[in-house]
């Protein structure tokens, strides 16, 4: 198994030390050893990218250009396709927002993170799906009430005369409930009406292969701080014609090809030109490592962990899962739930403190669906107790294990 940087022990109130348990992992990731010696390997050669002539700038332009195309064969991409070095998906999905033509129409679920709820100008929102099945027939009804019929032959991206693209914008893995969703069915859905499908595949990708032609996405965007790659940087990913055609993203160097003394200017085709200014070498790299090593993982030691937890909180019966689908319905390492009565944040505080646990409160910067499923999670366990403001959510991964899990459990089991 892949081993990560701990932050080692922490001292608790009563004395004893423990490992710190960071169960926090969706939100940002711990270093995965690897990718920590390969930056200390680079960082004594650390100089510019694309823009000197001198063997530091030479080898670290390889080196660059090594990590874009490391991305884009551990995603799949194919010939017509880019790799964008972003900052993080949110960016990937400003950048994609920005590069769509004019009059797309784009078709999301209202159970999205903000990063893939706020981008889009006036999307069309769907309800949050109560199963994999209605979120597939949700999306369908939805595109065929759009191309005016559901089969009309209309070729992927290119709009009807009467309308411009489509684009449907789904979340593979949720970052509350760590459910799949099923993207390859709703990818077939987008195709079959002419539309095309990007993927937020940030809670996806530590966890399990996201590969553009198993999801059967046209575009996937993730983060490397989520897949145990510090250094800032994301990845917008997918096709080309779009990107190419589109604004750059940033104007600046790099991404202008000539400026002319009128200043005119030739932008780039091609990533760069959406990669204005200096970029961020380190965190290619790192994202770049961190994909072709996770890769190879199996991920079977924390599919074991969320089951253990889920199996320990569902015996707990004053704590209450939320969830959007049937309990059985596959996910990644991600639970949240809910104490009704409790004040979460406190109960994380206190999680922190007397325990050496790290979990997540709040909303999860997916509002409207947290709300939901703690109004859904607190209606079950006791119908007249009002929602709490807020959840709480244990992720697990590499680094993650099973004493952590049952530290956890053991804590929450003493609230009763
Ligand atoms: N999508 C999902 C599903 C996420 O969990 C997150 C991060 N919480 C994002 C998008 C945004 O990622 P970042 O903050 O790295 O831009």
């Amino acid at each position: 198994m892949l081993s990560v940087l701990s932050p080692g022990e922490v001292k608790l109130p009563d004395g004893r030390s423990v490992e710190f348990a960071n169960l926090d992992i969706a939100a940002t990731a711990p270093c995965l050893t690897t990718v920590a010696e390969t930056v200390a390997d680079l960082l004594p050669f650390y100089g510019s990218v694309h823009r000197g002539a001198g063997a530091l700038a030479q080898r670290c332009t390889r080196e660059y250009d090594q990590a874009r195309e490391t991305v884009a064969e551990v995603v799949g991409c194919g010939p017509g396709d880019h790799v964008v070095f972003t900052r993080n998906t949110t960016d990937a999905l400003n950048l994609l927002a920005h590069a769509l033509p004019l009059g797309t129409t784009v078709v999301t679920f209202d159970a999205e993170h903000h990063a893939n709820l706020l981008p889009w100008r006036r999307p069309v929102r769907l309800p949050a799906p109560s199963s994999p099945d209605a979120a597939v027939a949700a999306l369908d009804a939805a595109l065929t009430r759009l191309t005016g019929a559901g089969t009309t032959a209309r070729r992927a991206g290119a709009g009807a005369a009467s309308r411009g693209p489509l684009l449907v914008a789904v979340t593979a893995a949720g970052n509350v409930t760590g459910e799949l969703w099923p993207v390859a069915r709703l990818a077939e859905v987008a195709h079959r009406h002419g539309a095309r499908i990007v993927v937020d595949a940030a809670q996806l990708a530590p966890h399990a292969p996201a590969r553009l032609p198993d999801l059967g996405a046209d575009y996937l965007a993730l983060s490397g701080h989520k897949m145990y790659a510090p250094f800032g940087a994301g990845v917008l990913a997918g096709r080309a014609d779009w990107l190419d055609a589109a604004a750059p993203y940033l104007a600046g160097g790099g991404a202008s090809a000539e400026v002319r003394a009128d200043f005119a200017v030739r932008w780039h085709t091609g990533p760069a030109r959406h990669e204005a200014g200096t970029p961020n070498l380190l965190g290619a790299v790192a994202l770049a490592t961190a994909c072709r090593v996770l890769a190879g993982e199996d991920h079977a030691a924390e599919q074991a962990l969320v089951a253990r937890f889920r199996v320990a909180l569902a015996a707990l019966p004053h704590v209450e899962e939320l969830r959007l689908f049937d309990a059985a319905a596959p996910r990644v390492g991600i639970v949240s739930f809910t104490v009704p009565g409790a004040d979460p944040d406190d109960l994380g505080a206190q999680l922190g403190r007397r325990h050496g646990i790290g979990v997540r409160t709040g909303l999860f910067c997916a509002h409207p669906l947290t709300r939901r499923l703690l109004a859904d999670a607190t209606a079950r366990i006791d119908p007249a107790a009002a929602p709490a403001p807020a959840a709480m959510r244990a992720s697990f991964g590499l680094g993650t294990r099973a004493e952590h899990v049952d530290r956890l459990v053991a804590a929450l089991a003493g609230l009763a």
